[in-house]
């Protein structure tokens, strides 16, 4: 068998190495082994495995191998945060983002290589779409950054509590893989995490969000941005496709599936003119006044020629005081990793953009800002008029 068709032991959940030690004739608790020595203890060579049998451990290198993506830098912060950029087997490249705090740490990870849906003020948007990741690139992301951290090791304080798939790509876009991918990392011979501490982040895959029900068990945040249709479609091209109110009931009954009680977080970018007047958080109080929820709010992040800006501080703090009187539970995303482009939205890779997207922004932008200008111009005229 050549290398190529071996198979990937490292994007295989429990379910999937308990078929293969099946058909191997193997006793099936072998596949919480083989989880054990990947993704706790950071091993890649089979052959260290050591409490597998010499006589297995060469059958299984016969019929599998573990591949996972290549790091190819890193940038710190100042703040401590780290940025990663990840080589994929398609060529492109993604970001993933280590973020500490006091008592945890979140790792923002990515599950596409670009992305297909075109979010006004969203850079990955930007970039156009390459690919999915597969389960072993979007698992090995937390691989990575454990074994960077030095965390296989035990001896290490930069503990991994939080995954959210909030970096590059849409992760319902990619389906299989990354409901697979969460379902390992909450596994307890994979690494273990709390089901309320993986989060898929998702801009409204509406028929995405309805299968999720029963297949896992993972938290969701909607990337909402805007409390009626009419803007949010301007913004978030995938709101024509499924509205507002398709977004929210598939999501309430996702909730209503897990096995505790849990409420989705909401994320709603704050952008200067288009999205942050007080009439929105009113209306958004409104819209979210009979779907149980935690509000995340955003202030917006430039990138490079983005035409969009950050409200003021008093701005967002005004938001945030609607919100919390009416009786919301309101929380502001502090800017981390800013200087290393890191920050919500900013994450870019090296993305081979399929779509042509990216060529057509830049030359759009190059040529002249007039169109983007006029974007801005004909939003702010919205908001002014809500
Ligand atoms: N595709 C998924 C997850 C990736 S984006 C989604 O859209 O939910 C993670 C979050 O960052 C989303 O809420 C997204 O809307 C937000 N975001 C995108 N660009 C941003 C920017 N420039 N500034 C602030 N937040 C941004
Ligand atoms: Fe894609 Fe999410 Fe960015 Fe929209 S915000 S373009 S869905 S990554």
């Amino acid at each position: 068998m050549s290398n190529k068709q071996k198979i990937n032991l490292a994007g295989l959940t429990l379910e999937g190495l308990t078929n293969l030690f099946t058909d191997l004739n193997e006793r099936p608790f072998r596949a919480g082994q083989v989880m054990k020595w990947i993704h706790q203890r950071g091993i890649t060579d089979i052959g260290l495995m050591s409490d597998i049998s010499k006589r297995l451990r060469e059958r299984l290198c016969e019929v599998g191998e573990i591949r996972l993506p290549h790091i190819l830098s890193e940038f710190v912060s100042s703040d401590g945060s780290r940025k990663w950029i990840v080589e994929v087997a398609s060529g492109s490249q993604v970001e993933m983002v280590y973020i500490p705090e006091a008592g945890r740490g979140t790792l923002c990870i990515s599950s596409q290589a670009g992305c297909s849906l075109d979010c006004a003020f969203c850079a990955t948007g930007k970039q156009g779409f390459d690919s999915n990741l597969s389960v072993a690139e979007i698992v090995g992301q937390l691989w990575w950054a454990n074994k960077l951290l030095g965390n296989f090791d035990q001896s290490s304080p930069n503990v991994i509590s939080n995954v959210v798939m909030m970096g590059m790509g849409e992760p319902l876009l990619n389906f299989n893989n990354v409901i697979n991918s969460v379902n390992i990392m909450m596994q307890d011979s994979a690494y273990g995490l709390s089901k309320r501490k993986v989060t898929i982040s998702t801009s409204g895959v509406v028929p995405a969000i309805k299968k999720m029900s029963g297949l896992t068990e993972a938290s969701l945040a909607l990337s909402l941005h805007a409390p009626n249709d009419r803007l949010r479609s301007q913004i978030m091209p995938i709101n024509k496709k499924y509205s507002i109110a398709e977004l929210l009931s598939s999501a309430k009954s996702y909730m209503e599936s897990l096995s505790d009680s849990r409420v989705p977080l909401i994320e709603y970018t704050l952008i200067k003119g288009i999205n942050d007047h007080r009439q929105h958080a009113r209306d958004l109080a409104k819209l979210l006044a009979s779907f149980p929820c935690k509000i995340n709010l955003i202030p917006f992040n430039a990138f490079e020629k983005s035409n969009f800006e950050r409200p003021s501080g008093s701005s967002i703090t005004n938001f945030r005081e609607i919100l919390k009187k009416a009786g919301y539970t309101v929380t502001v995303r502090t800017t981390r990793a800013n200087d290393i482009g890191a920050a919500c939205g900013q994450l870019v890779g090296g993305v081979s953009d399929r779509t042509q997207r990216s060529v057509r922004y830049k030359r759009t932008i190059d040529k002249s800002n007039e169109s983007s200008v006029k974007l801005v111009g004909k939003l702010a005229t919205t908001a002014e008029r809500i």
